[in-house]
């Protein structure tokens, strides 16, 4: 049986950013358990934004993934999103032109895992490995494999998805305890089918088509497109079917047939499009059980209107590295790193997962109040998006670390029962 002191289990870009930050502490032994037989992502865009590249810069990345970007981060001010009305046969307009600094910093999913896989230190990571439950026996954490296999830990982490298996059995346990409901542990319907799909830039280029409803990846050279289609009545409500399948070009153009003729060129590019079922999480009361947390989709799977559930993953990955990391950190206080942890990452990632619902709901004309009025969505869209550059991801850390030491000095808060 294998000991750790910490095991993340899932090895998607929230497990391995994890692991890549927890090794920059010698004193820090952990092991990643992932369930697929190697690291993997699916063939797609994702967008990170300056908060998220502060962090990738800190951790000592930023050469590397500036390396695979569409094009070198830069901070000056430039495009986050442009927002255009464009579903109408006619030509259609921009409604609102969002600008942050660095703008929006997108890359190949599997060049962006594979940044952190390459530094993730060699004989960290068992794969085929997926967990099927956990027991907590005093300090100790004991994890059952579908294999077989079993391994101890001091601390789970659960880095495994939107599906997780942590969560389930996190919050199965707190309901025993009476402390928490049930209906938390399962994502629900949003309502929104996301097609997704990859297309050469030459196919397109000589159009302006290419920033609309889509952005470009690898250096310039694929265009992503990600094209949604929504049903807030079907909020909440049972999906009947998988999550993701295969579907027809003629499919998504159907969808799409009376928008704008720009709208009609990209889609006539697309080949072997998916079809994404989205799903998200009801904003957790807690992200955290004695020696046990979540961190990102596992703790606050969001639907993707504002492009920041990796950039979330990251931001706890890296704070909860950081307070793991501290010298206040021992056998005796991983309970209180984690509470620091919560304190820190929960307010701020609910607000991204309600924020991000309520941004597609504002920009599909859907927001109670607003609809199609154009003037008035501006500013407040405009709002949605200031935590991405006012605010910044080492003040988390400290507040983390004060709230951390406080405790352990037996300054104790309310909170911290
Ligand atoms: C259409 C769409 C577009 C998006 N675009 C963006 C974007 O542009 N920017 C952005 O920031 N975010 C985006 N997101 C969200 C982003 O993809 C996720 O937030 C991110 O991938 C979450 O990473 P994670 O590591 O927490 O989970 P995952 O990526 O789901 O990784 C979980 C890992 O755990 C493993 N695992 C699962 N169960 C077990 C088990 N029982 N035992 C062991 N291992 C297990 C899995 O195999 C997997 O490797 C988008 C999402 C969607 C659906």
């Amino acid at each position: 049986m294998e000991n750790d002191d910490v095991i993340c289990s899932g090895g998607g870009i929230s497990g391995l950013c994890l692991a890549v930050a927890l090794s920059k502490y010698a004193n820090v032994d952990f092991h990643v358990y992932e369930a697929a037989e190697r690291f993997k992502e699916i063939g797609a865009g994702v967008m990170i934004w300056t908060r998220t590249w502060t962090i990738l810069e800190l951790m000592g990345l930023s050469e590397e993934f500036s390396k695979i970007a569409h094009a070198p981060p830069d901070s000056s001010l430039a495009v986050g999103f442009d927002y255009r009305k464009s579903d109408q046969p006619s030509e259609g307009f921009r409604f609102h032109l969002v600008e942050v600094p660095h703008g929006c910093i997108r890359f190949h999913r599997a060049d962006f895992l594979d940044v952190f896989v390459n530094n993730v230190p060699e004989g960290a990571a068992s794969f085929s490995k997926r967990l099927s439950t956990y027991s907590v026996q005093g300090d100790e954490i004991h994890l059952d494999f579908h294999d077989g296999s079993k391994a101890t830990c001091d601390l789970l982490i659960g880095c495994d998805g939107i599906k997780s298996i942590v969560r389930k059995h996190l919050f199965e346990m707190l309901s025993n305890d009476g402390k928490q409901e049930l209906d938390l542990i399962e994502p629900t319907f949003t309502g929104t089918m996301a097609y997704r799909a990859l297309i050469p830039t030459g196919l397109v280029t000589g159009s302006s088509i290419a920033g609309k409803a889509s952005y470009s990846i690898s250096r310039g050279s694929i265009v992503n497109v990600v094209a949604l289609t929504s049903d807030p009545q079907k909020e909440n409500t049972i999906f009947d079917g998988p999550w993701v399948t295969p579907c027809s070009k003629e499919e998504v153009q159907g969808c799409f047939c009376d928008w704008e003729p720009e709208v009609q060129t990209l889609l006539q590019c697309i080949e072997k499009p998916t079809k994404w079922a989205i799903y998200q999480l009801k904003p957790l009361p807690t992200y955290v059980s004695r020696n046990v947390a979540l961190v990102g989709d596992a703790a606050h799977g969001m639907a993707p209107h504002q492009g920041a559930g990796a950039g979330q993953a990251i931001e706890d990955a890296y704070v909860l590295a950081k307070l793991l990391g501290s010298p206040l950190a021992t056998r005796g206080t991983l309970a209180h790193v984690l509470r620091a942890y919560e304190h820190v990452r929960r307010p701020m990632a609910n607000a991204v997962l309600q924020g991000s619902r309520d941004s597609g709901l504002m920009y599909e004309f859907n927001y109670p109040g607003l609809g199609d009025h154009y003037g008035a969505l501006g500013p407040v869209i405009q709002s949605q998006w200031d935590w991405v550059w006012a605010t910044h991801p080492d003040e988390e850390v400290t507040r983390g670390l004060t709230y951390l030491d406080h405790n352990i000095q037996g300054h104790w808060h309310s909170d911290d029962t």
